[in-house]
């Protein structure tokens, strides 16, 4: 029989979470250049996971990020499957246009809690991005495409440090005031903790910024990419982003783990009895064929091990 103190723990789970996929952009952004059908034979085989959000493109500059050349054609690629938002990422208003002309179901947006950050990446202050975002929500919101704002360096700064939670708190609530319909938070260089995870959703609560209505973005560059996750759960966060096959790196430490690995969350959450929607044998295939298209191992668990399964052999190992 359970100890009554885990069961009340365990009811603090919530019972569904959503899983938003990066892999064919945040992920594919940090690889090396992967063909256009190679891509769309991701984001299909994706999409016949459960997976109800994809990150399927951004339109930037092919001369800023090369791997992300072709997004035009790899949304008249894709075979769109109902129920599932295809979601892309987009600089500025000239972007946006772009995305609403290829009939994305939904737009992100990016602004860096650091202003160093933010001016290395996008050439402009913060203030100025916050500006820009509203331009284009308002622009998406025209074409009845709902905006994800994303709040980057959400944990941390590569070139700042720490990023005052408040500071963070700030620039989510002035993306929300200017009209994205949901704030997302990245971190960035994977230097968040759950004590981390704590003070933000604490700061986030005091501007009236609730779990139930965010999405977290971690990276598991040093291993603590799913601590953070169920710290967040049992906080009533219940949108999570993860990569398949733990596709991207980091951008600021060559040969780093990015992203959260999307087969390795699913295996976690499920085993929670929280419900997922995706099927994880789907999702391994998905993540072998991901590996081939990047040509390098990935930093995924559950790819190496399998599921589990007693009659394996591979659940044969020694203590
Ligand atoms: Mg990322």
């Amino acid at each position: 029989m359970e100890p009554v103190g885990s069961l009340l723990r365990m009811s603090e789970w919530p019972a569904r979470v959503e899983i938003g996929e990066v892999g064919p952009r945040d992920g594919l952004q940090n690889e090396s250049m992967v063909p256009v059908a190679d891509r769309v034979r991701l984001i299909d085989a994706l999409s016949a996971t459960g997976l109800r959000r994809i990150e399927a493109v951004s339109f930037v500059s092919p001369a800023a990020i090369p791997p992300m050349a072709g997004a035009a054609d790899v949304m008249a690629g894709i075979a769109r499957r109902p129920g599932v938002t295809y979601r892309a990422l987009v600089p500025n208003v000239r972007g946006a246009e772009m995305a609403l002309a290829a009939a994305v179901d939904e737009i992100e947006v990016v602004v860096s809690a650091s202003e160093t950050h933010n001016r290395k990446n996008v050439n402009r202050s913060v203030e100025e991005s916050i500006v820009a975002a509203g331009e284009l929500t308002a622009l998406a919101h025209a074409a009845k495409t709902p905006v994800e704002g994303i709040v980057s360096t959400a944990f941390g700064c590569p070139y700042e440090g720490d990023v005052p939670e408040v500071r963070v708190a700030a620039i989510a609530a002035q993306m929300r005031d200017a009209g994205a319909d949901r704030v997302s938070f990245g971190d960035t260089t994977g230097m968040a903790t759950p004590r981390r995870v704590h003070t933000l959703l604490d700061v986030l609560g005091a501007v009236g910024i609730a779990p139930d209505s965010i999405s977290l973005h971690f990276h598991n560059t040093r291993g603590t990419g799913l601590a953070n996750v169920l710290t967040a759960l049992g906080r009533g966060v219940t949108r999570f982003d993860a990569s398949i096959g733990g596709l991207g790196g980091c951008p600021y430490a060559p040969g780093a783990t990015g992203n959260i690995v999307t087969e390795d969350l699913v295996y976690m959450l499920e085993d929670m009895g929280i419900e997922t929607g995706v099927d994880l044998d789907k999702l391994i295939a998905c993540a072998k064929m991901a590996q081939q298209a990047v040509g390098r191992d990935l930093p995924s668990h559950v790819l190496r091990a399998g599921p589990v399964n007693w009659q394996g052999e591979g659940q044969r190992c020694a203590p």
